[in-house]
């Protein structure tokens, strides 16, 4: 599977990590169901905005390029986003790109202009039938120079581009000529040298589709002459109160700033997955009136599982008998057959989660009338963990499971303090956990916290 990676020119936004999400959730559901996974994620680390953007700096292009690729990491294991097997850079693979174009020029799908090498998209007559847009006969012979450009300028296209002096000191002496390759042959020159020239699955946004996985057919279909992919997906984006994330509208941010506005990671993973990767999904979210809108629907999904989980938990604690509850084994295998039907279904990701709340509706319907063993609560905690090796939203994120031994701890505390009648004790924990957010409730069962 090759995912077209970020362009290491700032912050990743949190659109990228709807891209980003959606595929991680299509390769753990490839693994959910047995098959063997090899992803390749290109680092775009030369095209026009980061050769700008240095040079305006005055740094190297390398240098720039660090901080957001390191950046980029960082942001990935705070969602729990599964690592790729491969991340090559398109600076590095600058000789795999040079010999795609020598195959290219040598079929004669080519030609020079200024010592630019350009692909000429009438050579090729399958151009246009991803995306769905015709080739003008009159315009082509046109040529377009920048990286990104829009479904009008459906126009031959640079593989290579000749040094000029705007792009300093960012050249490469090949057999080209001196100069850098466009932004498009990265990806057909990386993920053959590391899956082969026809392999299964393609990903990335729908403003990828056209120019840039259209360019990537041909150049690959032309210059190696396989099929190249058996199946293209792509995510339809995520817009923010109903309009397009941009600079220009003050509403783009990135994953720390939503962190920043106090929403935990795992509520960000939860509400970039709760939405099928083809539908757009729009974020309610102003931080000027605090309304955090679509963050506040997903917390609340989450807390319904974390009190499920305690619910779960406590059963444990009270160690009854191993007997298995027929009705139990009844709703987790109806529940398991939802869950596995809707992921295979297209990643069908609200029947997946409405699979996940049934079950848990189920459970505590049964828990009115029903005791349950704790036996019964270990298989129903297998279960959703077996469901996390796709989700990864069930368990807490780290500091929040490292808060959790504390709390228990301290209601374990308070409980003693309290039994032993040291009532200024157990009011001064109770103090202190309510000024962390977190609320105590004495239930006929037992203390019960959660957070505000
Ligand atoms: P870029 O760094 O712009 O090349 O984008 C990296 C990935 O994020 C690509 O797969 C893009 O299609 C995707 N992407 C960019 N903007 C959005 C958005 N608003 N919603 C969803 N995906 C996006
Ligand atoms: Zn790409």
């Amino acid at each position: 599977m090759y995912t077209c990676g970020p362009t290491v020119h700032n912050f990743a936004h949190l659109g990228n990590f709807r891209a980003y999400i959606f595929e991680d959730l299509l390769r753990r559901t490839l693994k959910y169901f047995g098959y063997r996974v090899i992803q390749v994620m290109n680092l775009t680390d030369v095209e026009d905005k980061t050769i700008h953007a240095s040079n305006e700096l005055g740094i190297k292009l390398s240098e720039y390029t660090k901080k957001y690729k390191d950046s980029f990491f960082e942001d990935w294991d705070i969602l729990r986003i599964e690592r790729a097997e491969y991340y090559p850079a398109a600076t590095e693979h600058i000789p795999e790109m040079v010999d795609l174009i020598q195959r290219l020029i040598k079929a004669g799908h080519t030609y020079e202009v200024d010592g630019s090498v350009y692909f000429r998209i009438s050579s090729f007559s399958d151009y246009g039938k991803l995306a769905n847009v015709q080739p003008d006969k009159l315009k082509t012979g046109l040529r377009v120079d920048s990286d990104e450009y829009e479904k009008e300028d459906v126009r031959d296209f640079a593989l290579w581009k000749a040094w000029t002096p705007q792009d300093g000191e960012v050249f490469w002496d090949t057999p080209l000529g001196r100069g850098r390759p466009g932004w498009h042959i990265e990806c057909s020159a990386m993920s053959t040298k590391y899956l082969g020239t026809h392999f299964d699955i393609h990903t990335g946004g729908v403003d990828n589709m056209f120019p840039h996985h259209e360019n990537e057919i041909a150049q690959s279909v032309c210059g190696y002459g396989d099929k190249f992919v058996n199946l293209w997906m792509h995510n339809a984006h995520l817009i923010i109160n109903g309009e397009k994330m941009s600079k220009s509208l003050g509403n783009f941010y990135t994953l720390r700033d939503i962190i920043s506005y106090g929403n935990s990671p795992r509520v960000i993973r939860y509400f970039l997955m709760s939405a099928h990767y083809r539908q757009l999904l729009n974020l309610i979210f102003d931080p000027v009136t605090g309304d955090k809108g679509s963050f506040e629907n997903a917390k609340g999904a989450l807390d319904r599982i974390d009190e499920f989980r305690v619910k779960l938990a406590e059963i444990k604690k009270r160690k009854t008998n191993d007997s298995i509850d027929p009705a139990v084994t009844k709703i987790l295998g109806k529940a398991s057959a939802a869950f596995e039907g809707a992921l295979a279904n297209d990643l069908d990701i609200s029947g997946v989660l409405g699979a996940v709340f049934s079950m848990i509706k189920d459970v505590n319907r049964l828990l009115a009338s029903n005791d349950i063993s704790s036996r019964d609560a270990d298989l129903i905690e297998e279960k959703l963990k077996d469901w996390d090796r796709v989700l990864d939203v069930i368990s807490p994120d780290k500091e929040e499971s490292f808060d959790e031994a504390r709390i228990d701890e301290l209601v374990e505390e308070r409980n003693r303090a309290r039994r032993e009648k040291d009532f200024a004790r157990s009011d001064e924990i109770r103090d202190q956990l309510a000024s962390e957010g977190i609320i105590i409730q004495d239930t006929a069962d037992g203390t019960r916290w959660r957070k505000k």
